[in-house]
């Protein structure tokens, strides 16, 4: 028996459909020409997260809904548009065809923006017992973690118990670890010892554990190095050339020395989540392989866009980096074309803008790698404020943001570090 078709029109259109309403696929929906197309965009979650935050969230620094804003009003004056909230299972490039877990789609075009999943590289038990933050649930999970940690160390006059629950050990230093670690450190400056007067908050040890030989690895060498002293002035303790190798829910073991912890956060690695069934498309990262038009390799209507692609140029390319930046201007570019194609115009290569990258340590304080300039200290917090805030989907959440950037920034206490939902660990 045939599965149900979800319940959309067909009208005299070609219809596209989107799988992911991440950086790349709102975009795309955004600058798509809907006189021309009917345009479908399914995606798992009825609301558009902004990734680069949710450290923020995580540290109780700023609420879920001020970091995330729903589909239907962003769209809610396309023409030819429909949203609807599935799961993608399958495709079946063959017969055009979507399974999802609300019945099944048909496609002219497809395009397929599913973003990455983390990459835990075989340590399973990484993967059973450590904590991720790599969507919104992930990240409110680890804020209530983080606060029921303290909690519970209050139930141990067992020093080194306590100090299981109240050490972290993040694993990774690129931009989300070390956004986190700095988070962290100021929690533990500026709001935890009051909460807690009958903890020793000095006990409290957050380690950074990073393979390479530096902090902030794809970022300049004067990036990484100023990083790394905001880091420690934080008092984060810093492990480079630490490869982790396994975790039992207590203890890390790595190929230098092993941490007693409760919490061990994942930072270290990411690989493309893409679709079953299209598996000779993938590269090594888990990436579908496209061309330089965004179009998957051995397919004349299926595309794909942001983290989940990779523009396969020779052998020794490995594709765009992982960015929010990337994921945009692949999103816009791919609606051009489009849009240009209709017309009978020719698709233009997609050529990537690097306009800088940056990550933020705690108040005051950030790196920036512009093409030709570096900087850091209080200029690269503010432009990094800026920036983040200007990048928030609407004026709504911008000035939420805004008004809790402000007052933390004067009073110094992060949020309100409520447990609304307590999160049971597998070992507890
Ligand atoms: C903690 C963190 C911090 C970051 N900080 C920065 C930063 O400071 N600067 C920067 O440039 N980048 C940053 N990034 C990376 C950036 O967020 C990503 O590059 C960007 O989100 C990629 O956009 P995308 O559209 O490809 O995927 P995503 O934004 O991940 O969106 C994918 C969408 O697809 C949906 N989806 C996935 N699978 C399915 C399915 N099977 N069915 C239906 N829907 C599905 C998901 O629900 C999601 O909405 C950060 C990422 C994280 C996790």
């Amino acid at each position: 028996m045939n599965a149900e078709e979800i319940n959309i029109p067909r009208i005299d259109l070609p219809r596209i459909v989107v799988v992911g309403s991440g950086f790349a696929g709102l975009k795309f929906v955004k600058r798509i020409n809907s006189k021309h197309y009917q345009i479908v965009l399914i995606d798992k979650n009825n609301y558009h997260t902004f990734q680069p935050l949710m450290y923020q969230v995580a540290s109780s620094s700023l609420e879920p809904d001020s970091i995330v804003y729903p589909i239907r009003k962003i769209f809610k004056k396309k023409k030819n548009f429909y949203f609807r909230m599935a799961e993608v299972e399958k495709v079946k490039a063959k017969r055009n065809l979507l399974v999802t877990n609300i019945g099944e789609i048909e496609y002219d075009y497809l395009v397929i923006a599913t973003g990455a999943i983390t990459n835990f590289y075989g340590i399973n038990n990484v993967q059973k017992y450590g904590f991720t933050m790599k969507n919104l649930r992930e990240s409110l999970n680890l804020r209530s973690v983080i606060i029921q940690n303290f909690e519970k160390s209050l139930t141990f006059s067992n020093i080194d118990k306590r100090n299981e629950y109240m050490n972290f050990v993040i694993v990774g230093a690129g931009a989300t670890g070390i956004e986190l670690a700095g988070a962290l450190a100021e929690l533990k400056r500026d709001s935890l010892q009051t909460d807690y007067p009958d903890l020793d908050l000095k006990q409290m040890q957050i380690h950074l554990i990073e393979a390479s030989g530096k902090v902030l690895n794809n970022m300049s060498t004067k990036a990484s190095n100023k990083s790394h002293e905001f880091l420690k002035k934080l008092g984060i303790n810093i492990w480079l050339n630490t490869v982790v190798q396994d975790y039992d829910g207590t203890v890390v073991k790595t190929n230098k020395e092993n941490f007693r912890t409760k919490t061990l956060i994942w930072t270290a690695g990411v690989k493309g989540a893409p679709l079953k069934n299209i598996d000779e498309s993938l590269n090594k990262q888990n990436r579908i392989k496209t061309d330089e038009f965004n179009r998957m390799l051995g397919s004349d209507n299926i595309f794909s866009i942001g983290d989940v692609a990779s523009i396969e140029k020779d052998e020794n390319f490995k594709g765009h980096p992982m960015l929010a930046s990337v994921a945009s201007q692949q999103g816009n570019h791919l609606a051009l074309n489009f849009n240009k194609r209709i017309k009978g115009n020719k698709m233009k290569p997609f050529q990537y803008k690097d306009k800088g990258t940056m990550a933020t340590i705690g108040k005051n304080r950030a790196v920036v790698d512009l093409p030709f300039w570096s900087f850091s200290g209080v200029f690269a917090w503010v432009i990094w404020m800026f920036l983040h805030l200007m990048l928030l989907v609407d004026f709504r959440n911008k000035l939420i943001v805004f008004t809790n950037w402000t007052w933390s920034y004067f009073n110094s206490d992060k949020g309100l570090r409520l447990i609304i939902r307590q999160v049971k660990r597998k070992l507890d």
